[in-house]
């Protein structure tokens, strides 16, 4: 084939991935998100994610948190409606009231033996496609078996610390990225490898984003990025193209964030208050 094995993302890449809003939408038409997240102390993670997804244009969003979340969600983030496990400190069994468009799952949710059962009983049974982060990549790095129950074209969007502890070690970045290919063909699944530059793998393929800035090495900016890719896959993006236009979108409201900003004051709720001068 001639299809080159890396492309480059930039502005005009990401320009042709954009799809108009439609004039007589509905709210309905933009899909309904859902995001699990969260544990005790880090039901923040639940809220950026949330916010994230609405800002990318989810028409509607759901938060699945343990119970101690409840007032934080209602309160932060007055667009969400919120589910809560019967646990007050972590989630130990997902049960939904409807059929999410796409789902983020993991960020701050912990490794627990409960949470793990929770994770193995909704990658066994949605048919949503999915976006898994952060804890839920520590799941599945500490029990292996669930590696063979992720549904297909799952996005994975490991920090380096995450794609480690999920790939094994490597000595350099090329074989860094053989490794991840290789993971990702293995299991059928896209990974996000996120950094300064964030690297979608999938099949024998690599696509190099090139937005973002250090600004944005700072708590909560990758739960921004899983509830962008959620909300962009809820909307009909295919999950190559949310992965890629997520990453693009996500640099390019940290860049937006340090114009005002500069990048040591940037948090990751900036980024996601940037979100809209990104679309532009
Ligand atoms: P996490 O570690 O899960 O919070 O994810 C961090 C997010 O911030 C990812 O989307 C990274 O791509 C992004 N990020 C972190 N450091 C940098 C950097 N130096 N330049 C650009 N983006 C970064
Ligand atoms: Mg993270």
């Amino acid at each position: 084939t001639t299809e080159p094995l890396a492309q480059i993302i930039a502005k005009p890449e990401a320009q042709q991935f954009y799809k108009q809003r439609e004039k007589y939408a509905h709210k309905g038409t933009y899909g309904h998100t859902l995001v699990i997240a969260g544990s005790y102390g880090k039901i923040g993670a639940a809220v950026l994610s949330a916010k994230a997804s609405y800002k990318t244009g989810s028409g509607l969003v759901t938060a699945f948190v343990p119970e101690c979340g409840y007032t934080v969600l209602q309160t932060a983030v007055p667009e969400a409606m919120t589910l809560t496990d019967k646990e007050d400190d972590l989630i130990t069994e997902i049960k939904l009231d409807f059929e999410p468009s796409a789902i983020a799952v993991g960020m701050g949710i912990g490794t627990k033996a409960e949470t793990v059962r929770a994770l193995e009983k909704l990658f066994t049974t949605t048919k949503s496609p999915m976006v898994i982060d952060a804890d839920a990549l520590n799941c599945i790095s500490e029990n292996k078996s669930l590696l063979e129950k992720l549904p297909e074209l799952s996005i994975l969007t490991p920090h380096p610390g995450e794609l480690k502890r999920l790939v094994g070690d490597w000595k350099d970045d090329f074989e860094k990225l053989e490794k991840t290919k290789a993971f990702a063909k293995q299991h059928n699944v896209i990974i996000i490898v996120k950094g300064a530059n964030t690297i979608v793998a999938i099949e024998n393929r690599l696509y190099i984003n090139t937005t973002g800035n250090p600004g944005m090495a700072t708590g909560g900016s990758g739960d921004v990025l899983s509830g962008m890719i959620a909300g962009l896959l809820s909307q009909g993006y295919d999950p190559l193209i949310a992965s890629v236009f997520a990453a693009y979108l996500h640099g390019s409201a940290g860049n937006q964030a340090t114009h005002t900003l500069g990048f040591e004051a940037l948090t990751a709720s900036d980024i996601v208050e940037h979100i809209g001068a990104a679309f532009l």
